[in-house]
């Protein structure tokens, strides 16, 4: 990305409020769009190969009270550090630091506990619970994928923004290593729907009915991310 005119991210008052615009040149692109980031907390506007910024910023002008709404609708970013709260499989979790011990973060009872040196605490908080995520993830979609008659080419976990799973047609699953944080029956949910595509490239009727087979939990797990899976792409 090349833009002389166009900073990567700036600060900008939205409707009286400070908001970061993060600028985005893409030559797939047809038109100047806008999206909410809720990771970054900010607007990220994307421009086609030859619009120019002013245009971008017409386009915010114009949506500035629908940006500013959605922006402060956003869930509260949530540091991980130590003395802070965070979720893991739907059940919040004090992050202790234990400078003199050994061995990255590790769970116990209803803490995460992160050995060595301060500045590389939410590192290894993260990569603790990615790999928790790696494991549990794999063994369900396996259980599952037996179930159903099918086979996985691998399961990965990645933090991805705009999806909690996927399924590539070579039949590799991938899932968000932040559905760790959710609940149980959340992450069943996730990985019967993703497992279920093995078989059904599609939402059609049969794909649906073999993932009620595979997971009770769809409508529950729908609405608990539609409420809460905003707030764990905020932690971190
Ligand atoms: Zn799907």
């Amino acid at each position: 990305m090349s833009m002389n005119d166009t900073p990567a991210a700036e600060m900008m008052l939205l409707a009286g409020k400070q908001a970061q615009i993060a600028w985005r040149r893409s030559t797939r692109a047809r038109r100047v769009s806008l999206k909410i980031d809720p990771c970054a907390g900010g607007v990220v506007i994307t421009l086609p190969p030859r619009a120019s910024r002013r245009t971008g910023l017409a386009l915010l002008r114009d949506h500035e009270n629908w940006v500013a709404a959605r922006l402060a609708a956003l869930p509260q970013a949530q540091m991980i550090a130590a003395g802070q709260m965070i979720p893991v499989c739907g059940e919040p979790h004090l992050i202790v630091a234990v400078p003199s011990g050994r061995g990255g973060a590790w769970i116990e009872e209803r803490m995460i506990k992160v050995a060595g040196s301060p500045e590389f605490l939410s590192r290894r908080v993260s990569d603790a619970l990615r790999q928790m995520a790696g494991r549990r993830f794999a063994e369900l979609a396996m259980e599952k994928a037996q179930t159903a008659g099918v086979r996985p080419k691998r399961v990965r976990v990645k933090d991805t923004r705009t999806r909690w799973g996927s399924c590539a047609p070579d039949g590799t699953l991938m899932f968000c290593w932040r559905l760790i944080m959710a609940p149980d029956f959340v992450q069943d949910y996730v990985v019967g729907h993703e497992v279920a595509h093995l078989r059904h490239m599609n939402h059609g009727p049969r794909f649906w009915a073999l993932t009620e087979q595979l997971t009770p939990h769809r409508e529950a797990a729908g609405s608990w991310l539609d409420a809460h899976g905003q707030a764990l792409l905020r932690i971190g």
